[in-house]
């Protein structure tokens, strides 16, 4: 469905991220990675998947290293058809004892990227399929872009911050085919969501599986883990044709964490 297709997925090293670009690959879109740590094992899975990928490392705090990111990408594949915006950071203190610093790299990595990205990818979604445009731009934000949770400040503030952001890209572009979507997912069992399980087992002295029922049990009432691989499946239909109404939407996939 997305041969001939470039996406470029930001955090794509690990995760979530790596979970859509397996499935954005699986459709045959070929993939510009990002993000740190093993960049090597992602690459090879990616291009086992049959289509091409590329790696850009740009720490997505940096403007001008997100702007080489795109160049680069642009210099790849022709251009960037799905930007799916889902590097992410967490920090976890009240407000009173939160560090500057990790408010604003926070707010860098969680938000801004994505206007960056956005704004650099744009143009040339816009001037596609003969000036009508095709584009897809896919938000990762989060169950923490609709409601709050304590401790969670900087991180709260920016997922609701890309929800709206979300919307606006959408509206801005309603009459083309260029689309944007948020994603909203609960808690998915990532190295990012790993730490805070190990704190909560250590603060409390308890195993991790118990760590982990009480993590689940606070918030999300299915007791089950969203999976990369669902997130993808969802980022495969805001990229397929049946998703090309869909605008501006901030889509759970939460357990019913929200619903509550
Ligand atoms: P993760 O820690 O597994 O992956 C994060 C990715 O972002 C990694 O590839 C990492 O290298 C990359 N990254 C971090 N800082 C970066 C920077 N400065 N520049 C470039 N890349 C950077 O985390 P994850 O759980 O897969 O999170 C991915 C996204 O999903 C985040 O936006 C997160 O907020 C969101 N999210 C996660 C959960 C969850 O429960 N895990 C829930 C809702 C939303």
């Amino acid at each position: 469905m997305l041969k001939g297709k470039t996406a470029l997925v930001t955090g794509s090293t690990s995760g979530i991220g790596l979970g859509i670009a397996r499935a954005l690959a699986a459709q045959g879109a070929n993939i510009v990675l990002n993000g740190f740590g093993d960049t090597e094992g992602p690459k090879v899975e990616i291009a086992a998947l049959g289509v091409k990928v590329a790696y850009h490392g740009a720490d997505m705090s940096k403007p001008a290293e997100i702007e080489a990111m795109m160049t680069f990408a642009a210099a790849q594949f022709g251009q960037v058809d799905i930007l799916v915006n889902n590097a992410g950071i967490q920090h976890v203190a009240k407000i009173e004892n939160f560090p500057v610093e990790r408010w604003d790299a926070v707010l860098a990595i969680n938000l801004s990227s994505a206007f960056h990205a956005t704004r650099l990818a744009l143009p040339a979604m816009q001037a596609a399929n003969g000036g009508k445009g095709w584009g897809r731009i896919i938000n990762v934000a989060s169950v923490h872009g609709l409601v709050g949770s304590a401790e969670k400040s900087a991180y709260v503030a920016a997922k609701h911050g890309i929800v709206g952001l979300t919307k606006v890209t959408a509206l801005e572009n309603a009459t083309t085919g260029v689309t944007c979507n948020a994603i909203c997912p609960g808690w998915v069992l990532t190295p990012l969501v790993q730490k805070q399980v190990d704190a909560k087992a250590a603060a409390g002295g308890i195993s991790n599986e118990q760590a982990t029922q009480q993590l689940l049990g606070e918030k999300e009432p299915s007791m089950q883990f969203t999976t990369p691989e669902e997130l993808g499946a969802l980022a495969v239909f805001f990229c397929s044709p049946a998703g090309n109404n869909v605008r501006g939407v901030a889509w759970n996939m939460d357990g019913g964490w929200a619903a509550q």
